[in-house]
């Protein structure tokens, strides 16, 4: 997040109440969601233990990605390392006036430290970018075959609304979409895995059918680097 990101996202709580921002919470590591935690001090940062880890041993890798993009290098410059100073490990649960907010770990997917935030009276999921929508997904550090298990057991949750890490706010259909895609960026890479190709000549044959519409179609080539990592079990 930017700080212009983290400026509309704080007016936008503002138009809705004019209370004390009780909590900050990190869905993962990734800058472009923990990048703004500095505006929202003195709220309690709430995230995941190894998003606090991931944010000090990646944050020069972490920065680097997004100052690629030379436009944003005057904001990103006005970043200062605001760690998460509230973490668990499995579960816990935040309570504001009658109304439960679980935050849920299911293990390594999109990183090493993606959470998910459940409002069970409301249906409510946030799932961060365990499940993006109208967009391949972003893959730095996603680990493809944990992340399939972990949509597994995401697709228990009784959920009714979806709010991705990215795109629009949808239902369920939506999230089976996201895992659907990846099931099938899965399915395609592991074909070329097993038939001994190259990274270069798998990329060339994946094959997103349905998908191929979306945004993000640059993607495959890290996509199918990160899943050959994880295929010959390089990656923990
Ligand atoms: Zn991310």
């Amino acid at each position: 997040m930017t700080p212009s990101l983290a400026t509309k996202l704080y007016s936008a709580v503002r138009n809705v109440t004019s209370a004390p921002i009780r909590f900050m919470v990190n869905t993962h590591f990734h800058g472009d969601h923990v990048f703004g935690n500095q505006y929202f001090l003195p709220a309690p940062i709430v995230a995941h233990e190894n998003c606090r880890t991931e944010l000090i041993e990646k944050f020069d890798a972490n920065m680097q990605r997004y100052y690629a993009r030379e436009a944003l290098r005057p904001e990103l410059d006005q970043i200062k390392m605001t760690l998460p100073d509230v973490t668990f490990q499995d579960r816990m649960s935040l309570r504001l006036g009658d109304r439960e907010i679980q935050l849920i770990f299911l293990g390594r997917a999109h990183s090493n430290s993606d959470i998910l935030l459940y409002l069970p009276d409301e249906k409510l999921l946030y799932a961060g970018d365990l499940a993006v929508n109208g967009t391949l997904p972003a893959f730095p550090d996603g680990h493809i075959t944990k992340w399939l298990t972990v949509l597994d057991k995401v697709a228990e949750v009784d959920a009714e609304t979806i709010v991705p890490g990215h795109g629009p706010v949808g239902d369920k259909n939506d999230f089976d979409s996201a895992q659907e895609l990846l099931a099938l960026l899965n399915d395609e890479i592991r074909r070329g895995y097993d038939a001994g190709l190259s990274e270069e000549d798998t990329v060339k044959q994946v094959n997103v059918g349905r998908f191929s519409n979306l945004a993000g179609q640059d993607r495959v080539g890290l996509i199918t680097h990160m899943a050959y990592r994880a295929f010959s079990g390089e990656l923990e």
